[in-house]
């Protein structure tokens, strides 16, 4: 039975995991069987990212895409308070800038703006669909959703680095990302980190 009973331990709530995506048996099967794989071992990349038997791989890049824009939401909402509207009111990634594509045509909004703009786009867009959602429409999401880690790297490092020891969130999404074909290496800006680009012992 999956309930967290009474007088169970924080640590232990939550702690089952499905053995298939068919045995989880809702309509969002493999939304939860992702976050059933991730309350056992989110450091463990390989895993996460390994597809489940019966799953495409467009399924899976699609699911993992999904759970990236669920955890960078909680990201973004941290990320307030140090990166302000006054103190980043154009979205930068070092040197580069970037116009927000979230508008009926796109405008210079605040690197906060962009990343809540461009989470609620992507979220909308992942969550509308009724089957996996095209490669290149993942691609172009893809790189947007990176310039709002890169803009934490480049200016805020010390919150990154926080936020990335904690979750590993941007270690699974450039290895999604380079596992699916959905950026180019010149794309990923940010220097690679062990993280990226080894398996977690
Ligand atoms: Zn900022
Ligand atoms: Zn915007």
């Amino acid at each position: 039975m999956r309930i967290n009973l009474p007088g169970t331990r924080e640590e232990d709530c939550f702690g089952w995991a499905y053995g298939s995506v068919d045995e989880v048996g809702t309509e969002r099967a493999g939304q939860e069987y992702l976050q059933g794989l991730l309350r056992q071992g989110r450091f463990d990349l390989e895993r996460l990212l390994e597809e489940p038997a019966g799953v495409e791989r467009g399924e899976w890049a699609h699911e993992h895409m999904r759970q990236v824009c669920i955890e960078m939401g909680l990201y973004v909402a941290q990320a307030h308070r140090e990166c302000t509207e006054g103190g980043c009111p154009v979205m930068r990634a070092g040197e580069a800038t970037y116009y927000c594509a979230s508008h009926e045509r796109p405008q210079q909004c605040s690197a906060l703006g962009y990343s809540v703009h461009t989470l609620d786009s992507a979220v909308h867009t992942l969550g509308a669909a009724t089957a996996a959602v095209p490669r290149r429409q993942l691609q172009s999401m893809a790189r947007r959703l990176y310039r709002i880690f890169a803009h934490a790297y480049f200016h805020h490092r010390e919150f990154f680095e926080r936020q990335e020891a904690a979750s590993y969130l941007y270690a699974r999404f450039v290895r999604l990302v380079r596992k699916y074909g959905l950026l180019h290496e010149a794309q990923l800006i940010v220097p690679d980190l062990p993280t990226t680009v080894e398996p977690v012992a």
